[in-house]
C-alpha cells in the first residue's frame, strides 16, 4: 500500500458508516465502493486510480463540493470531509491529512436546504417513568425539549417526532423500537454514557450559558435535559466549530398547543399531500403561505403544527391581524421590505459554525437594510403583539455599517484568491495589493517590450500555479530566443523560459499576493468573531420578523381572500356560517374551476354535538368535516377563516379517522388501522375535542362495520361529548337519530335532472335518500325491469333490516363472549391424552363431542 492510501485507509476505519471525502489537491477524491456509490448517486464518472483497476475512484473538485455534498445527506448519506492539514508546498513528506468534519442529514447546513421548513436532528431517549424527545435544527439554532408519561409514552414521544419531521434521530444504542422510527431513514446509535446525566446535563448547562436548567423549564424533566444533552454531544463531536448560536432551548408539553397527531396532519394534508407525487399545492401550508421571509415560512409551518390554545394569546393575534388588514398601504409597506431580508437565522448559523463564505456575511448586512422601513411601518400598528414585534426588531444599523464597509461589494466565493476585504481597511493589506497589481503591470510590460527585443510576434507571458510566470516561445521561433532566457520546461510545440528580471517581479508578486490573503482571512476572522458578538440581537430581530411576517401574511390572506375575524366564547360551541375550506377554494379559483359552495356549520355540546352525514360519494362528505377541523386549526393559529361569520369555544385536540393511510403498506390491514384510530379518539377525546369520522367501518364485512360504527356513535354521545362529525354510507345508522338527542342527521343535497344526478354540494338537514344508487343506475341505462326488479328488492331489505335492527337495539344488548364450534373441538382434543384413555373412554369423548355440534 502506498503511504497515501495507508492515509485513506486510516481515516476510512475511523468513519466506517460515512462517504469519505479525501481531499487531493483541488479535488475530493472517493475512493472503493464509496465511490461507486457516489458515482451512481451523483452521476459522476467512476475511474480507478491504479492500472489494475483494483482501486475505484472518483471525486468532485474542491470549491463544487459543497452541491454534491448536499445531494448526498438529502438522500441520507453521512458525509466525512478529510482535509489537507498543511500545505503541499511546504512540505517535502506526504501532507498530513485529518477528518475534519462529519455532516449528516440531520446535521446540513448549505444553502440548498429547504427555506420554509427546519431541518431537526432528533433525540429520543427513554427512562423507567418518561419518554423525552429533543428537537435541534442545527442551521436556526431552533432547539426544543420535550416529555412523555404514562402508559403511551413512547407512541405520544414517537407521534409527536414523526409529526414535526426529522432528517436524522439520534438513539442510545440497544433501542429495542427501531422499527417504529423507521420512516426517519438515518438513525444513528451513541453510546449509552452519552445519554446519562453526569455527560449531557454539564454539556447542556455550558452551551447554554447557564449554572442550572430552571431557567429553560428542564428542571423537572431530566430526560429531556438528557436527550438534549445527547443532541449538543453529536453536534460538538461532527462539527469543527463550536455551534455558539444555539443559545436556549424550550420545553415543551404537547398539552400547551391544539394537539394534532401525525394521523390528522396526514389527513388533512396539513402540510404535505398524503400521496406524494399528487398535487404539491394541495395542502393548508401551500395555501396558506404568501410569507415573504424564510423565517415567516418556517414560523408558519410550526403554527399549523402547534396552533394555539390560549385564548387570549389567540386575540391578541387577531387583534394585529385586523389592524393590518384594513391598512392596504400600511401592509404592504411591511411586506414588501421584509422581501429582501434573506435567511438571518441560517446565515448566522453558518457564520458561528465557520462554513460562511464572505458573500454569506454580505447577505445577512444586506437583510438588515429593509429593516428601518419594517420598523418606521410597525410604528403606525396600535396591536400590541406588533408593538412587542417593533421592541424587539433591531435594525443593527451598527453592524450593517461595519460589514459593509469590511468588505468589497461583489466579493468572490471564498477567500482563497483575494479580494474579499475592502481597500481602506488596513494599510498593509492596501500596499501589498499595490506591489502585487505594480508588479503586474511591470510584467505585462515586459511581454510587450520582449516581442520588440526578440521579434517574436506570439511571444507571452503567462502564469499557472505550479511554474509561477514564464515566457511562451513556440517551436517555430526557438531560433531568435535570445541567450539570457533560461530554459524552464519543454512543451511538445513550445518552450517556456524565464529571466532573472521576471523571476524578481514573480517573487515580489506571488509573496505579496500570499500575505495579502493571509491579512485578508484573519481580518475576515475578526469580522465574524465580532458579528458574532452579535448573535443574541440577530437572533431575536429574526424571531420578530419571523411573527411580523406571519401577522402579515394573515392579514394579506384576510383582505385577498375575504377571511373574517373569529370570535372564541366559554362554551363549546363551534359554528360557522357560509364557510368555505380554504384548500379547495383556492385551487378552485386557480383552475378556474367554478365557485366552492359555503355551507353553515353548527355544534354545540349541549346538542347537536354529533353530526351524522349521509349521502351519495362525490357529494361532499369528506369536505365538510376536513373542513370543520381547517377552521378550527386556522382559528386557533390567530388566522382569520374562510367564512362569513365564525364563534368557538377552545378545543383541546382535533381527531381524525379518515380513509387512506399508508400503514396499509406496512402489513397492517387497514381495518386494524382504524380500529386502532378510532380505539385513541374514544380512549383520550374529551368534552373540548373536535372528532372526525369518515366512513368507519368500511373495512370489514357490512354487519360487523354497521354494528361497530352503531356502538362508537353510542359511546361518543353518551360518554364522550366531543363535537363530532360523523359521515357514513350506512344509512341505517340514521335510525340513531330517534334514540339519542344530540344527534342530527345531515345530508349532501342532489338535483336530480334528466341529464343526471348534479351534485350540489351544499349541506341540507335530515337522512340521506336511499334509492339514490338505482338512480345512477337507471340513468346509465340499466333495463327498466332490472331496475324495478332492484327496487322492490331493496324496499325487502329496508324493512327487514330496520326490524331487526330496532328489536336488538331496544334493550341493552347481553354480548357473550363465545368461542368458535372448531376452536373448542380441538380444544378438548388438545387437553386429551390418547395413550391413558380407555377405549370406554374414548368412545364417551367421541359422544360429548358430538353433541356439541
Ligand atoms: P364524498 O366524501 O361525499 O365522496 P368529497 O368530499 O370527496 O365527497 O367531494 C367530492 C368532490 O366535490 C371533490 O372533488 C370536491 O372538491 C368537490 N366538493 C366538495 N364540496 C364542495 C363544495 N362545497 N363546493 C364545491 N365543490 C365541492
Amino acid at each position: 500500500m502506498t503511504p497515501l492510501m495507508r492515509q485513506y485507509t486510516a481515516a476510512k476505519s475511523q468513519n466506517p458508516d460515512a462517504l469519505l471525502f479525501f481531499r487531493l489537491g483541488d479535488f475530493y477524491e472517493l475512493f472503493f465502493d464509496d465511490a461507486k456509490t457516489a458515482a451512481r448517486e451523483l452521476q459522476i464518472t467512476l475511474t480507478s486510480r491504479d492500472r489494475e483497476k483494483s482501486v475505484p475512484m472518483c471525486g468532485v473538485p474542491y470549491h463544487a463540493a459543497e452541491g454534491y455534498i448536499a445531494r448526498l445527506l438529502r438522500k441520507g448519506y453521512r458525509v466525512a470531509i478529510c482535509e489537507q492539514l498543511e500545505d503541499p508546498k511546504l512540505t517535502k513528506k506526504i501532507v498530513r491529512r485529518e477528518v475534519t468534519r462529519v455532516l449528516s442529514p440531520g446535521t446540513a447546513l448549505d444553502p440548498a436546504l429547504d427555506s420554509g421548513q427546519n431541518n431537526f436532528l432528533a433525540a429520543l431517549f427513554a427512562t423507567d417513568t418518561a419518554v423525552a424527545l429533543a428537537l435541534l435544527d442545527l442551521s436556526t439554532g431552533d432547539f426544543r425539549a420535550s416529555e412523555f408519561t404514562g402508559a403511551t409514552a413512547l407512541a405520544q414521544a414517537i407521534d409527536e417526532l414523526l409529526k414535526t419531521g426529522a432528517s436524522e434521530l439520534l438513539l442510545p444504542a440497544g433501542w429495542p423500537h427501531g422499527e417504529q422510527v423507521e420512516r426517519i431513514r438515518t438513525r444513528t446509535l451513541l453510546d449509552n454514557w452519552v445519554f446519562t446525566r453526569d455527560h449531557a446535563l454539564p454539556l447542556l448547562e455550558r452551551q447554554l450559558g447557564a449554572l442550572s436548567l430552571d431557567g429553560f423549564g428542564l428542571e423537572q424533566h431530566p430526560a429531556a435535559a438528557i436527550a438534549a444533552g445527547a443532541v449538543l454531544h453529536y453536534v460538538r463531536t461532527t462539527q469543527q466549530a463550536d455551534p455558539d448560536h444555539i443559545d436556549s432551548i424550550r420545553f415543551y408539553e404537547r398539552t400547551e398547543h391544539l394537539q394534532l397527531d401525525q394521523v390528522t396532519v396526514r389527513n388533512l394534508e396539513l402540510l404535505e399531500p398524503i400521496f406524494s407525487g399528487s398535487d404539491a399545492d394541495a395542502t393548508l401550508f401551500r395555501a396558506l403561505d404568501c410569507c415573504q421571509t424564510p423565517m415567516g415560512k418556517r414560523l408558519l409551518r410550526g403554527s399549523i403544527l402547534r396552533p394555539l390554545i390560549d385564548a387570549a394569546a389567540i386575540e391578541s393575534r387577531y387583534e394585529a391581524v385586523d389592524c393590518l388588514r384594513g391598512d392596504l398601504v400600511l401592509r404592504e409597506e411591511l411586506r414588501r421590505p421584509l422581501a429582501g431580508v434573506q435567511d438571518l437565522e441560517r446565515l448566522l448559523a453558518r457564520l458561528s459554525l465557520d462554513s460562511a463564505g464572505p458573500r454569506d456575511v454580505l447577505a445577512l448586512a444586506s437583510s438588515l437594510r429593509p429593516l428601518p422601513a419594517v420598523r418606521e411601518a410597525l410604528k403606525r400598528c396600535e396591536a400590541p403583539l406588533l408593538a412587542f414585534s417593533l421592541e424587539r426588531l433591531d435594525a443593527m444599523e451598527d453592524l450593517r455599517a461595519r460589514i459593509e464597509s469590511a468588505l468589497q461589494t461583489e466579493p468572490p466565493l471564498t477567500l482563497a484568491e483575494g479580494g474579499v476585504i475592502a481597500s481602506g481597511i488596513d494599510a498593509e493589506l492596501d500596499e501589498l495589493r499595490s506591489i502585487s497589481s505594480t508588479g503586474r503591470q511591470s510584467i505585462a510590460a515586459i511581454e510587450e517590450r520582449e516581442r520588440t527585443r526578440t521579434g517574436i510576434q506570439s511571444l507571452k507571458v503567462r502564469f499557472n500555479s505550479v511554474f509561477g510566470y514564464y515566457l511562451e516561445i513556440t517551436r517555430a521561433n526557438l531560433a531568435h530566443v535570445p541567450a539570457d532566457y533560461e530554459r524552464k520546461q519543454t512543451l511538445a510545440n513550445a518552450e517556456r523560459f524565464t529571466t532573472p528580471e521576471l523571476k524578481d517581479y514573480e517573487t515580489k508578486v506571488l509573496t505579496a499576493h500570499e500575505r495579502a490573503i493571509e491579512i485578508e482571512k484573519r481580518l475576515f476572522a475578526e469580522l465574524r468573531r465580532s458579528i458574532l458578538e452579535h448573535a443574541g440581537r440577530i437572533r431575536r430581530t429574526s424571531t420578530a420578523v419571523a411573527e411580523i411576517d406571519l401577522l402579515a401574511n394573515f392579514a394579506h390572506l384576510a383582505a385577498l381572500r375575504s377571511y373574517t375575524r373569529p370570535t372564541i366564547d366559554e362554551t363549546c360551541v363551534l359554528e360557522v356560517a357560509a364557510g368555505r375550506h380554504a384548500v379547495i377554494e383556492c385551487l378552485m379559483e386557480s383552475a378556474g374551476e367554478g365557485r366552492f359552495v359555503p355551507n353553515d356549520l353548527y355544534l354545540d355540546n349541549a346538542g347537536p354535538n354529533l353530526l351524522l352525514i349521509t349521502g351519495p360519494n362525490m357529494g361532499g362528505k369528506s369536505t365538510y368535516l376536513r373542513q370543520a377541523a381547517i377552521f378550527v386549526i386556522l382559528a386557533q393559529m390567530g388566522c382569520f377563516v374562510p367564512a362569513e361569520r365564525m364563534r368557538y369555544g377552545i378545543v383541546d385536540r382535533v381527531y381524525t379517522r379518515i380513509g387512506a393511510s399508508d400503514n396499509v403498506a406496512r402489513g397492517r390491514s387497514t381495518f386494524m388501522v382504524e380500529m386502532t384510530e378510532t380505539a385513541t379518539i374514544l380512549n383520550t377525546a374529551t368534552a373540548r375535542s373536535l372528532v372526525l369520522l369518515d366512513e368507519m367501518g368500511r373495512g370489514t364485512a357490512t354487519f360487523d362495520g354497521l354494528s361497530l360504527a352503531w356502538a362508537t356513535i353510542e359511546y361518543l354521545h353518551a360518554k364522550i361529548g366531543a363535537r363530532t362529525l360523523f359521515a357514513t354510507h350506512y344509512h341505517e345508522l340514521t335510525m340513531l337519530a330517534e334514540q339519542l338527542p344530540r344527534l342530527e342527521n345531515l345530508r349532501v343535497a342532489i338535483k336530480e335532472t334528466p341529464r343526471g344526478i348534479v351534485f350540489l354540494h351544499s349541506i341540507e338537514r335530515g337522512p340521506a335518500n336511499k334509492s339514490y344508487g338505482i338512480e345512477v343506475a337507471r340513468l346509465a341505462g340499466l333495463p327498466s325491469q332490472v331496475i324495478e326488479r332492484a327496487r322492490q328488492v331493496l324496499k325487502q331489505h329496508e324493512r327487514s333490516e330496520r326490524r331487526n335492527i330496532a328489536a336488538e337495539t331496544a334493550a341493552p344488548v347481553q354480548l357473550t363472549i363465545f368461542t368458535p364450534l372448531s376452536q373448542r373441538v380441538l380444544d378438548r382434543l388438545e387437553e386429551t391424552d390418547v395413550n391413558t384413555l380407555t377405549p370406554l373412554q374414548a368412545l364417551n369423548l367421541i359422544e360429548q363431542l358430538k353433541n356439541e355440534i
